[in-house]
C-alpha cells in the first residue's frame, strides 16, 4: 500500500514533549472505516509518539474519503 501524505502534515519545527527530540515524517498505519491506511505524519524517532494537528485530523480524514470514493 501507498503511503498516503498530507500536505497540512509538516514535521518542521515541531518535538516530542517527552523527548524533546525533533519528529520526522513516519509512515504511521491509521484504521479509519474499517480500512487500514499507511499516513506520512510527524512521529517522535524515539518513542514513536504520533502528532496528528486538529485541523489535520479534520482534512486528512475529508482526503482519505476521497481516496475510498475514487477505488
Ligand atoms: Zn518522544
Amino acid at each position: 500500500m501507498s503511503v498516503i501524505k498530507v500536505p497540512e502534515a509538516d514535521a518542521a519545527g515541531w518535538k516530542c514533549r517527552a523527548c524533546d527530540a525533533e519528529l520526522e515524517m513516519l509512515p504511521v498505519e491509521l484504521e479509519y472505516l474499517d480500512s487500514l491506511f499507511t499516513v506520512a505524519l510527524p512521529t517522535c524517532p524515539q518513542c514513536g509518539q504520533v502528532l496528528i494537528p486538529e485541523n489535520l485530523a479534520l482534512g486528512k480524514m475529508n482526503q482519505v474519503e476521497h481516496l475510498l470514493e475514487d477505488k
